[in-house]
């Protein structure tokens, strides 16, 4: 690697600095943006809850094509809106090239998905973007594809990359995927960039975010991205590993104990 070589890089988020010397940074809401009212009153109580940053999906990259696929351009308007009101920055995955100039518009952050992490065309076109990019690790990726994945984005000029330890494929099956703390610190030394923890999508069981967040703040994760829906038991995607806003609090009010 040529550009990311280990030297320390702090990404800027309209202000917020992530990265190396920064206080981790809380990232949260819900998997997918389903509806104007949804996303504005999630926005609403994160905002009180403190959070730095919301999250949430216009194009969702599910496993079955039968299930609820995002509202696209819409929940980018909406999750706009929603960071208007809060003040809040905004990061939503950008699944596909021809999508990258809208993404642009409305997202503060530009993600990634695991699935894309090797779509090279896909990272080299966000390299010529000057917004920051959160790169999720592939799911059966190894550290070092993940590194040269940040890499294609970095080469196109871009070096203001978040990478997101998601949990990895294994043989284990009381998880949803295999989280692989080791890979942050490691990651931080080998590329300079700041590494957080989704530990969401690395379990699939909500009550294992709670411990698995905590261990990310130990191990000096730069932040965690964690899924929260106002009501969780009409979460149109990803509903097990959803919490409920007070569960979220007592996460937040754990990670300010510990940081
Ligand atoms: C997400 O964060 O919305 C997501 C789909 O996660 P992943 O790409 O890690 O599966
Ligand atoms: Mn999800």
């Amino acid at each position: 690697m040529n550009i990311l070589n280990g030297k320390p890089i702090v990404v800027n988020v309209n202000g917020l600095k992530i990265g190396r010397g920064n206080p981790p940074v809380i990232i949260a809401g819900p998997c997918a943006v389903e509806s104007r009212d949804q996303i504005i009153e999630i926005a609403k109580i994160l905002k009180q809850i403190g959070v730095d940053m919301i999250r949430g999906g216009a194009f969702k990259p599910r496993t079955n094509p039968y299930t609820f696929q995002g509202l696209g351009v819409k929940a980018l308007e909406f999750l706009k809106e929603a960071s208007e009101l809060t003040n809040l920055p905004v990061v939503t995955e950008v699944m596909d090239i021809k999508d990258i100039d809208v993404v642009y518009e409305y997202a503060d952050v530009m993600q990634v998905g695991s699935r894309n992490m090797y779509n090279y065309s896909l990272l080299k076109e966000l390299g010529k973007r000057d917004k920051p990019i959160l790169l999720k690790r592939g799911m059966s990726s190894t550290v070092k594809e993940w590194a040269l994945a940040a890499e294609y984005i970095a080469i196109g000029g871009n070096s203001q990359i978040i990478l997101c330890e998601r949990g990895i494929r294994t043989y284990n099956d009381f998880t949803r995927n295999t989280l692989d703390l080791a890979a942050v610190p490691f990651m931080q030394k080998l590329t300079g960039l700041p590494v957080i923890v989704d530990p969401s999508h690395a379990t699939g069981v909500r009550e294992l975010i709670k411990p698995m967040a905590k261990a990310a703040i130990a191990c000096n994760a730069d932040g965690v991205m964690i899924e929260v829906h106002p009501n969780v038991e009409k979460a149109l995607s990803d509903k097990e590993q959803s919490l409920t806003p007070a569960q979220f609090e007592e996460i937040v009010l754990e990670i300010e104990r510990i940081s």
